[in-house]
């Protein structure tokens, strides 16, 4: 059982980030934001895997004032990713943004600075400061004679800072760096200074093969360790496939119990049945479900009925048909070529959720 570091809790619109809340899942899209229309369609889809809150770029005139209808249309709490320009941190939150992602440190005038603090105090609003090891500034990083972790810890404070002096605390705080310790080490000297929410992820983590594994290890140590509130897995991918492996993170680690756990066993020469392909199947038919349920895909009677037993709905190949188990107990025997839509058929009915 992971005992998670008390923080503040901070709301993203409907969702609730910090304290005793589930640990949220993020994502960012890759649609240009002029493009309300792309945009929508992403964030829908983005939805249907259950993401609990989408950024999207704002990075000019055009995307501020798309926003609005992007807004109108999804049901997600929308954050602003913005960079230095006041101006534009402004009209997002006139558009009706849940959150904004800028540094204050890096907008300038103090003038300017009040002003975007003031207008997320009016329209309730948080903050959240994002350091990344690829824009820390070079003389806080020759201060700590190149550690990263201290400077990117010395530069969030300083923007901790200015937020505060203005009395404003609606605040959430990442610290990412490409490497796994270096980014660990900067969210514990983290925690042990502040109780604000953090946002904790490895940034461009890279692919989905390479980046799920070194976010799983990242993220993870952290959680493990109680730190961490919402979390953003990225990847160079389609935001999708972020979601669906921040939610393996989170379930793999007991943290939130929603959604299908596989067991697929990794095949020898004893399988009867395609297993890889059958797994790819079953992974991507379910990968969007909310219920908490774990699904076996084995290639024969080893070690097949055994695990299948112990899931709640489980395969074992067999030659021509194989044996389907829901709850420990046999359903029924399937030919090959039938026994996934068998599957699919169980899961919805003992789920009662409707596969997508
Ligand atoms: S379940 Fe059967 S096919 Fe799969 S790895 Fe074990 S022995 Fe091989």
């Amino acid at each position: 059982m992971i005992r998670r570091k008390h923080t503040k809790t901070i709301k993203v619109g409907n969702v609730s980030i910090g304290g005793d809340n589930p640990i949220s899942v993020q994502t960012m899209t890759n649609t240009y934001t002029e493009d309300a229309e792309s945009t929508i369609s992403q964030i829908q889809e983005i939805e249907k895997y259950r993401c609990d809150i989408v950024r999207v770029t704002v990075n000019t005139d055009e995307a501020a004032e798309s926003l609005k209808t992007i807004i109108k249309n999804v049901k997600i709490p929308v954050i602003a990713d913005i960079h230095f320009n006041h101006i534009l941190a402004l009209k997002s939150i006139k558009a009706g943004i849940a959150g904004l992602r800028i540094n204050p440190g890096n907008i300038g005038d103090k003038i300017k600075v009040k002003e975007v603090i003031k207008a997320c105090k009016d329209n309730e609003i948080p903050i959240r400061i994002g350091v990344n090891s690829g824009s820390i500034e070079k003389g806080m990083l020759d201060k700590y004679n190149g550690d990263f972790s201290q400077a990117m810890l010395e530069s969030a404070l300083n923007h901790i800072n200015i937020l505060e002096k203005e009395s404003f605390y609606d605040i959430k705080i990442s610290l990412k760096s490409t490497d796994v310790l270096t980014t660990v080490k900067a969210y514990e000297l983290l925690s042990d200074k502040v109780e604000y929410p953090l946002h904790v992820g490895i940034t461009e983590a890279g692919t989905v093969f390479s980046g799920a594994i070194k976010s799983g290890i990242g993220i993870g140590i952290l959680l493990y360790k109680g730190i961490g509130d919402t979390i953003r897995v990225s990847l160079s991918d389609n935001p999708v496939t972020e979601v669906i492996a921040g939610f393996h993170i989170l379930r793999d680690l007991g943290l939130r119990k929603e959604g299908v756990e596989l067991i697929s066993c990794p095949t020898c020469g004893r399988a009867e049945i395609d297993i890889v392909g059958f797994a790819k199947e079953a992974e991507r038919k379910t990968s969007s479900m909310k219920s908490n349920i774990k699904v076996a895909i084995m290639g024969c009677v080893v070690n097949g009925p055994g695990e299948s037993m112990h899931a709640d709905v489980g395969i074992a190949g067999g030659k021509e048909k194989s044996v389907l188990f829901s709850k420990g107990k046999i359903v029924g025997k399937y030919n090959n070529n039938e026994v996934m839509n068998a599957l699919i058929n169980e899961i919805e009915k003992i789920t009662g959720e409707k596969i997508i």
